[in-house]
């Protein structure tokens, strides 16, 4: 069983834990173990773990930390024990620690802290994680992260890779300064670019590329080498094709990192696009953290999530977190009674009990949902409606009784209905079978150290984003441009997203497919009827908070339509 805290216990102490979430839930329906766990969020399943350990329970414990006294500590071993010594007072020895049966910690504090008594309070690893990440130094990766990004085989035909040795050659402890530095700042993507005169690599964080750093010309190959030998592609397969795919895995402080490679060729030499799959951005749940929704659309996902059969559509542009959406969809309808398979390019995020498939290219689609209908399915997640064919293989599994869940670009939801018309469906069987359509961005967050306030939107905003006439008034947070340390100097910390939702009732689906109703009709009808935010509704309330700034939001947000 996964507790899903990001580390294991050993079998009794489990039960223990679950015995707890039990006596807790306050039901008499029968549960499963399986279906307890899921229903338990993170936190709860924190206060289970303090409760049975008899230690208090702290989901977030970076207020408690001071990383001076972290940094002295042997990062290594805190990252592979999952324990922190937050900080020294007197005689005591405040330590936060993941698995309280895991005695190393006390081990630790005794051979380092002999004269002090330890106080233990137990919070979540990826709060453990987070702190040694902040604690290793912050301009740019120190020897001791180069030391722990070990690059590890992707798959189990690949033979173990000489880590230490590797290390000591500067190309390898160049390109792991680069990767550690990217997770660390959380970046999505590293670029690696060549022109006339000069190499350089940059990161995308919160959805923007940064500053480039640059490499010296002559290392040029030798960086592509080494990337392409982490990869064990063979030589013929380097050589000859326009673009090159592949995938390794890095460990840092202990913690698996994917790593999707894309290189093509340029008129220099060549761009190396590198994506980032950190876990630890993932397995987002509905309503918590970055999707943390309004509680009417919130709501709204979740009745149509709860319709047997038909289709769920989430629109937007690459980038705007779509996957991710879709893959706390999955976490939730993720029932051990049910088969859900997925068709996806690539996998990024594995679910467990969710049999995942990767697409490898395009003609296999349709083989490979004809295979899965005939393989028992409850849920199927296609992953992109991008042309005819897949258009109607996904109603096609609608009308046969399934739940179908996927992803097409269009800027709005309302837009969806219409894309499916172009896509040559008929309009009743869109009715028939379209259940919710979405639309979402990710929007930046302000920094909420640094950001500038300010009383009232500019003038000429208020003609431009045709805002209602109480903003002139309103007090409105922009970025600072030159930001804080908080930050990183970018103004922005993160991003949240925002989600409009039509939900398509068997009478708006029957008006519809009588054609009684055009899309935009019928959005404006579920707006009326439920009151349920639009996208630009979700951004100004965003900016309504201070949470944003419209400069954030009109990124990617047409802004200048009201409605
Ligand atoms: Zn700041």
């Amino acid at each position: 069983m996964n507790l899903n805290l990001d580390i294991s216990f050993n079998r009794t102490i489990e039960q223990l834990i679950l015995n707890e979430l039990r006596s807790a839930h306050h039901s008499n329906e029968p549960i499963t173990d399986a279906s307890l766990v899921h229903r338990t969020s993170k936190t709860r399943m924190l206060g289970a773990v303090g409760k049975v350990a008899a230690l208090p329970a702290f989901p977030s414990v970076r207020g408690l930390v001071e990383l001076g006294f972290v940094r002295g500590c042997d990062l290594g071993v805190l990252s592979r024990d999952k324990f922190v010594p937050l900080r020294r007072s007197e005689e005591q020895i405040l330590v936060a620690v993941a698995n309280p049966w895991n005695y190393r910690a006390d081990e630790y504090c005794a051979a380092h802290f002999p004269n002090a008594d330890l106080l233990k309070i137990v919070t979540l690893a990826s709060e453990i994680s987070g702190i040694i990440e902040n604690a290793s130094s912050s301009s740019g990766p120190s020897r001791a992260d180069l030391e722990a990004v070990e690059v590890d085989e992707y798959s189990g035909d690949i033979p173990d890779f000489a880590v230490s040795r590797q290390h000591e050659e500067p190309i390898a402890q160049l390109v792991a300064a680069m990767v550690s530095d990217a997770i660390k700042q959380r970046a999505s993507d590293i670029h690696v670019k060549t022109d006339k005169l000069s190499c350089h690599y940059c990161f995308r964080i919160d959805g923007d590329l940064g500053t480039h750093v640059e490499v010296p010309l002559k290392l040029r190959n030798r960086i592509d080498a080494f990337l392409l030998n982490l990869m064990r592609l063979a030589p013929e397969e380097r050589s000859k094709r326009p673009g090159i795919s592949g995938r390794f895995t890095a460990s840092y402080y202990g913690r698996p990192v994917g790593i999707r490679y894309e290189r093509h060729r340029t008129f220099r030499g060549y761009h190396v696009t590198m994506r980032l799959l950190d876990k630890a951005h993932f397995e987002a749940r509905l309503g918590m953290g970055t999707l943390a929704f309004d509680e009417g659309t919130l709501f709204a996902l979740e009745k149509a999530l709860a319709i047997p059969s038909g289709i769920i559509v989430m629109s937007g542009p690459t980038g705007s977190g779509k996957s991710t959406t879709v893959n706390a969809m999955l976490r939730q309808l993720n029932r051990p009674e049910d088969n859900i398979l997925t068709l996806e390019n690539p996998v990024e995020d594995e679910i467990e009990g969710v049999t995942h498939c990767d697409l490898r290219d395009s003609t296999e689609f349709k083989p490979m949902i004809a295979s899965f209908m005939r393989s028992d399915p409850d849920v199927i997640f296609m992953g992109e409606v991008r042309d005819r064919e897949s258009a109607e293989l996904a109603i096609e599994a609608a009308i046969t009784g399934h739940k179908v869940l996927t992803t097409i670009h269009t800027p709005s939801a309302a837009q969806i209905i219409e894309r499916f018309q172009q896509l040559g469906m008929e309009r009743w069987k869109i009715a028939q079978t379209l259940k919710a359509a979405c639309a979402q961005r990710l929007v930046k967050l302000l920094c909420p150290v640094c950001k500038d306030r300010h009383e009232g939107v500019g003038e000429h905003e208020m003609r431009l984003f045709q805002l209602p006439p109480e903003w002139a008034e309103r007090v409105v947070y922009k970025q600072n441009k030159n930001g804080c340390p908080e930050c990183q100097g970018r103004g922005y910390v993160g991003r949240t997203a925002i989600l409009e939702i039509l939900p398509i009732s068997p009478a708006l689906g029957d008006a519809m497919s009588k054609g009684d109703l055009t899309p935009y009709e019928l959005e404006q009808r579920v707006r009326r009827d439920t009151g349920l935010p639009s996208l630009r509704e979700n951004g100004l309330k965003l900016l309504r908070e201070g949470r944003t700034d419209l400069e954030a939001l009109r990124k990617v947000l047409d802004m200048t339509v009201p409605g």
